[in-house]
């Protein structure tokens, strides 16, 4: 089945697949460091490449818009190029991108989110989409959380997954390898800070990734990442999101 992604079509194209398009997909991503490891875009990218795959399975049932391509980084902004937004800015944006998306005609929405900063603004906007303006908005993670069980099996847990680690440079060396560094390096941690030792039950604290958690920016250890792992990963999230979209998002 062929994609439609409006970064490959005219408006007529748009204009034409509007009547069989069920729902509109929006990869969410962040300009923020991962380390030594992979690139800034590294989110985007995966989440954005994801999608393609996903638009691959789903045929002209989907329709894919561009990535946002920054995100929430407030506790990345020690590392050097590192690009925030706001959370306000970041959850008025995102539901614009949903009232103009409805506006064309089409009433569900999925964020594929690469970033996990982004929920907060997340669970905001499809709050705001959903009760404000009637959409039927989504939003899902696309990476280690929905593979945590097949990891186990295959891998053991790695220690501290979950940014420029062995899992999301795994799966960053499948989706989207141009942006994987040749050298890599395992996190360099402070694992005495409180980060580690995180006394919360319910709730949270805003973390400084510096000074709380690690020196170079990476967790884990990306110098155990291998495609097989990514594409794994990947094709475990894959079958979720055609599940979620056929069986849950598209019965709405
Ligand atoms: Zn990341």
């Amino acid at each position: 089945m062929s994609r439609l992604s409006v970064s490959e079509m005219v408006w007529s194209e748009v204009k034409d697949c509007l009547k069989n398009v069920k729902l509109a997909v929006i990869p969410v991503g962040s300009c923020e460091q991962h380390g030594p490891n992979t690139t800034f875009v590294t989110d985007t990218d995966r989440a954005n490449e994801f999608c393609k795959l996903l638009g691959d399975r789903m045929g002209d049932k989907i329709l894919i818009f561009p990535p946002v391509t920054y995100g929430l980084s407030n506790h990345h902004m020690g590392f050097p190029g590192t690009v925030t937004l706001s959370v306000k800015t970041m959850i008025d944006l995102l539901v614009d991108i949903g009232v103009a998306i409805k506006k064309h005609g089409i009433k569900r929405i999925l964020f594929v989110n690469g970033h996990g900063g982004n929920r907060v603004a997340l669970d905001a906007a499809i709050q705001i989409l959903k009760y404000e303006h009637e959409m039927a908005s989504y939003w899902s993670s696309m990476g280690t959380n929905l593979a945590r069980k097949a990891l186990e099996e295959k891998y053991g847990i790695p220690k501290n997954i979950g940014h420029a680690c062995q899992v999301e440079t795994s799966q960053c060396m499948y989706l989207a390898p141009w942006d994987v560094k040749s050298e890599l390096k395992p996190g360099e941690l402070h694992e005495e800070s409180v980060y580690f030792k995180n006394p919360f039950i319910d709730g949270n604290a805003a973390w400084d990734w510096k000074k709380d958690v690690s020196e170079n920016g990476a967790l884990g250890d990306a110098t155990k990442a291998d495609i097989e792992m990514g594409k794994m990963i990947t094709d475990i999230a894959l079958d979720y999101f055609e599940n979620l979209i056929n069986d849950v998002i598209l019965k709405v």
